[in-house]
């Protein structure tokens, strides 16, 4: 059994089909509305009076590859109600067929408005026309534009953030509504006064979520001053780790003391770390016999002459200013030390199948790096106990931060000896720790901390703290955080990228806002 498809099935729904046309490349559809009456849009009484008849020419879906073209016989009604100021109106349809005005049917509006979402101008209209939508890049934007901002809901919970326009150039800014887990705002800038304007229109507003200190906050703070501020937790805990490792950086020479740098196991040194410790040698060498000849009261003139190095030098010297210790730079292995360390806890010795993964995590280095670092670790395995060399600070604050029982044996020793030698890091160590209350969300031991920490080698980082004290309290009790509105800015820089940096504020705004 077969059903022939009806003509008016293909169209839109209230319309029937008085007629098709074939010109060339489209199909000519005429159409006329199936309802009786319509309603009058300005005191919504339904009418049947018909006043006279008028085409309304739009675009439709596409029909077997072709473009659509409807023309719908539409009406004008008299209105008779008798309040009523408006004697005659154009016939109104259901505004998810046919709006008022339109120049496409919904169904047509709603692919454009998606496809603009999607792809953004140029790249949808070039879609658009395989699909047999005739529509211009213009258009389509416009369109995204239209249909962008929809309804406002007036938020109580923000987070607020900076954005990239151009890496180290031009910023924005994002407001995210963390209730409604919706991006609501894009600002053009970053600016303070930018922030306060747009905040400042909010007063519902009771919580932002922001970054440490800064603009935003003195934004809010003017635009909103009852609101609660709360500080971005994970920036917290970022910066006391960066606070750290300065404490390990500014406590390098007793570090180095502690571990007695100069007792250094040669076959424990890359290549280039031998040079530079020849180079040390050297140096001390120099030291020892500049500082003997000033000792038994040699003129620095006279020590410049006999030694041939230069005034300057000998001075500095003489004056203590240069007792220098062995040094090691931060290797391009530096950031993947952990991952090394946990691949070699699994029992991992093989350098060229460790260098084939790095690379695959981005590691830039060559293989001979990666196979020199095995070969250490074999020697500091085999080598009980005893001391290699100082490490760079940021191998130190993570010695000194991670488990005890995922060091290797020489890596306790040096733990062991910094912690015998530089107490004040130890202390610093502790605190930092303890700001991990920040993220367990245990309040009320802030204000001790505050005390700890301002003593400490962390007091600049303290005091930025207690600057920031009502946010940072608030980080600790409030459900709200700014990760989620990070999480709204990748996504904004993937709607951004593809619009191939062509992207305006208001259209990056329509399609971030728009898109659901
Ligand atoms: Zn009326």
């Amino acid at each position: 059994m077969q059903h022939a498809v009806r003509a008016s099935a293909l169209v839109p729904r209230g319309f029937v089909v008085s007629e098709t046309a074939n010109d060339g490349d489209s199909t000519l559809i005429t159409v006329r509305p199936t309802s009786e009456a319509s309603a009058c849009p300005g005191c919504g009484t339904r009418s049947d009076r018909v006043h006279s008849r008028y085409r309304r020419h739009l675009a439709d879906l596409p029909i077997s590859g072709h473009p659509v073209r409807l023309m719908v016989l539409a009406r004008r009604f008299y209105c008779h109600a008798v309040l009523c100021g408006r004697r005659v109106f154009t016939e109104r349809f259901d505004a998810d067929v046919l709006a008022p005005w339109a120049r496409r049917t919904a169904r047509l509006e709603h692919i454009v408005h998606h496809l603009g979402l999607a792809l953004g101008g140029r790249p949808a209209a070039s879609f658009a026309r395989r699909l047999m939508v005739p529509v211009s890049n213009d258009t389509l934007l416009r369109v995204v534009r239209r249909h962008g901002s929809p309804r406002f809901i007036p938020p109580a919970v923000i987070g607020i953030d900076d954005w990239a326009w151009r890496r180290n150039q031009r910023y924005g800014t994002l407001i995210c509504d963390l209730e409604r887990r919706k991006t609501i705002a894009l600002l053009p800038d970053r600016e303070p006064a930018t922030a306060q304007a747009w905040l400042a229109d909010q007063p519902q507003i009771t919580v932002v979520a922001r970054d440490r200190g800064g603009a935003y906050a003195l934004a809010a703070a003017k635009a909103l001053p009852n609101a609660i501020q709360v500080a971005d937790r994970w920036h917290l805990m970022e910066n006391a780790s960066r606070a750290f490792l300065d404490a390990v950086r500014r406590s390098m020479r007793q570090i180095r003391a502690a571990i007695g740098a100069a007792t250094i196991n040669l076959d424990l040194l890359t290549a280039a770390e031998r040079l530079q410790h020849e180079g040390y040698l050297r140096r001390e060498q120099d030291n020892t016999v500049i500082l003997g000849l000033a000792k038994i009261g040699v003129t620095i003139k006279d020590i410049v002459r006999s030694t041939g190095h230069s005034r300057g030098l000998v001075r500095r010297i003489v004056r203590g200013q240069r007792s220098d210790v062995f040094r090691v730079r931060e290797s391009s292995l530096e950031l993947y030390l952990p991952w090394l360390d946990e691949r070699w806890a699994a029992g991992e010795r093989n350098g060229a199948a460790l260098w084939r993964q790095l690379k695959t995590q981005g590691f830039r280095g060559c293989l001979r790096v990666v196979t020199e670092w095995v070969g250490r670790h074999r020697q500091a395995d085999k080598v009980d106990g005893a001391l290699s060399r100082a490490p760079a600070a940021r191998t130190i604050a993570r010695l000194l931060t991670i488990e005890r029982d995922r060091l290797s044996k020489s890596e306790a020793v040096t733990v062991a000896a910094i912690e015998g030698g530089v107490p004040l890091l130890v202390e610093a160590r502790g605190i930092a720790a303890a700001f991990h209350m920040v993220r367990k969300r245990s309040s009320a031991v802030l204000e001790p901390w505050l005390e700890r920490g301002q003593s400490s080698l962390l007091a600049s980082f303290a005091n930025g703290v207690l600057k920031d004290k009502a946010a940072v309290a608030a980080a600790i009790t409030s459900l709200w955080s700014n990760g989620q509105t990070e999480g709204q800015i990748t996504k904004l820089k993937l709607v951004k990228r593809q619009m191939y940096g062509r992207g305006k504020l208001d259209l990056l705004q329509a399609r971030v806002i728009g898109a659901t």
